[in-house]
């Protein structure tokens, strides 16, 4: 007894059962009696000859096609093989089943900085760089800790008027005018907002004033602790406020990016766990999360820009490190991610880390909070938790354009 192949497409496949149904009882009503040996391609089953030779289009032989009228081809998606020819052709089938699988993706990428944690060192105030405290790149540093000693004859002056402001106030301390007193007054006010304005802090607005001496140099601190990563000044450099003279990252925690294939994508969700290691450290596996999918697809590699944010306190992923990156994607119903962690939840768009049951707002950066539904993760509803019809890998035949599988229509 032969048995009956049909192809479908795969998005054919997957359509409700009743129709594909319709289908071959619509085709065995195009049942044309015909009882003369045929002869066919088993990779293009349209072949129909008359007598033994080879495929016209790959020219692969050509095998018998079965004639009596019970397995006749009964439509152009139809082949019907005998057990002889389907021997021959060593076709295999495997049961299509509803069930759960994970997509394992694999990725290569790069570690970088923060954006978010790097500083800009910068002269508030213009001067000459007369002692640059960090030589070189590299250097860790602490938050507060000093980094440049400027010359600044503009702050000289300014501290100037703060004294002589002062001396002001003393002069028309026992004046009759109040609005004399109000003015002095407020030129003090105006010559302190300007130091702080030019970076001094409190306790040196203070100093000076207790003093009456003035501070040709400006002390300038590190705002945030890290690495210092560009030096762009030098030692003895004229500067205008706002020239850059360091900047600092921040590697508490840095970024990963990773390069994903179109065809991983649409595995890929904001918000998923990612293991990767390093060859600096073999068979440690760290950990992160998906922060950003580039809406962007690099038009030379052809590949996704998938930015993941790790944790990094101890320092030991540094900048540039290549990484073997690897996200375990449950499928559930409708090409959803099942996701126990996100199932339901709502997430912050700009801080994954932020998972809330409810609605409501960041606490970062108080954006209000997006359903992981609407991130294409599968929620509690039913629907999403139906099992996808899943096919063996091999079955499908890629032809380029579209895949087609071959089913086995049951006796
Ligand atoms: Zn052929
Ligand atoms: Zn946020």
């Amino acid at each position: 007894m032969g048995a009956v192949l049909a192809a479908f497409l795969v998005g054919y496949l997957l359509k409700p059962a009743p129709s594909a149904q319709h289908e071959q009882g619509h085709s065995t009503e195009q049942q044309a009696p015909e009882k003369k040996q045929v002869w066919t391609c088993s990779m293009h089953p349209q072949i129909k000859l008359p007598k033994k030779g080879l495929c016209p289009i790959c020219n692969m032989d050509l095998i018998p096609l079965e004639t009596d009228d019970s397995s006749m081809p009964t439509s152009i998606r139809q082949l019907t093989v005998s057990e002889n020819a389907r021997q021959l052709m060593d076709i295999e089938t495997a049961p299509v089943e509803r069930k759960f699988v994970t997509a394992t993706l694999r990725m290569v990428g790069k570690v970088d900085y923060d954006e978010t944690n790097l500083a800009s060192i910068t002269a508030w105030v213009p001067g000459r760089l007369d002692r640059l405290f960090v030589d070189y790149t590299g250097v860790p540093v602490k938050k507060g800790d000093h980094l440049v000693s400027l010359y600044s004859p503009d702050l000289l002056s300014a501290q100037e008027e703060l004294i002589q402001a002062l001396k002001g106030v003393q002069d028309v301390q026992n004046s009759e005018s109040a609005l004399m007193r109000d003015i002095t007054q407020s030129t003090v006010e105006a010559a302190r907002d300007r130091l702080r304005l030019w970076g001094l802090t409190d306790e040196q607005v203070a100093a000076i004033e207790k003093s009456g001496k003035v501070e040709d140099h400006v002390t300038i601190y590190a705002p945030t602790g890290g690495i210092v990563i560009h030096k762009n000044a030098f030692e003895g450099e004229y500067v205008k406020t706002g020239t850059k003279i360091y900047t600092i990252a921040d590697l508490s925690q840095v970024w990963v990016y990773l390069d994903a294939y179109e065809s991983d994508l649409q595995w890929l969700r904001y918000g998923q766990q990612v293991e990767f290691t390093t060859i600096a450290y073999p068979g440690q596996v760290f950990k992160g999360t998906i922060a950003f999918i580039d809406p962007v697809l690099n038009d030379k590699t052809r590949t996704i820009k998938i930015r993941v944010n790790v944790p990094n306190s101890d320092g030991q992923l540094k900048p540039k490190m290549f990484v073997k990156a690897t996200v375990q994607s449950q499928v559930a119903g409708g090409g959803r991610i099942m996701d126990a962690d996100l199932a339901g939840q709502w997430v912050c768009p700009m801080h994954p880390e932020i998972i809330k049951a409810e609605s409501g707002k960041c606490d970062i950066c108080q954006m209000p909070l997006v359903q992981t539904e609407s991130l294409g993760y599968a929620s509690d509803d039913p629907s999403h938790l139906e099992k996808p019809l899943v096919i063996p890998v091999t079955a499908a035949l890629v032809t380029g354009t579209r895949a087609i599988v071959y089913v086995e229509v049951p006796d």
